[in-house]
């Protein structure tokens, strides 16, 4: 199943992603968390992994493994 939005934030075309479970801009970082509250935790790790925050080991592993 595919389908598109556009981001409220930056009008960017954005494409559901099955990994995150929910719309996400990867031009402005913009989400849509109503389609994905049950993996708020995870995309919170997957979240400030792809946005290039530091993260400790433990919570890069556990972005991993929660995806798995
Ligand atoms: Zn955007």
């Amino acid at each position: 199943m595919k389908a598109t939005i556009l981001c409220p934030e930056c009008r960017n075309l954005v494409s559901y992603n099955s990994h995150f479970g929910a719309y996400f801009c990867t031009q402005c970082k913009w989400e849509d968390k109503s389609s994905g509250r049950q993996r708020t935790e995870r995309q919170a790790l997957l979240h400030k992994f792809r946005a290039g925050e530091k993260m400790t080991r433990k919570e890069i592993e556990e972005a991993i493994t929660k995806c798995t």
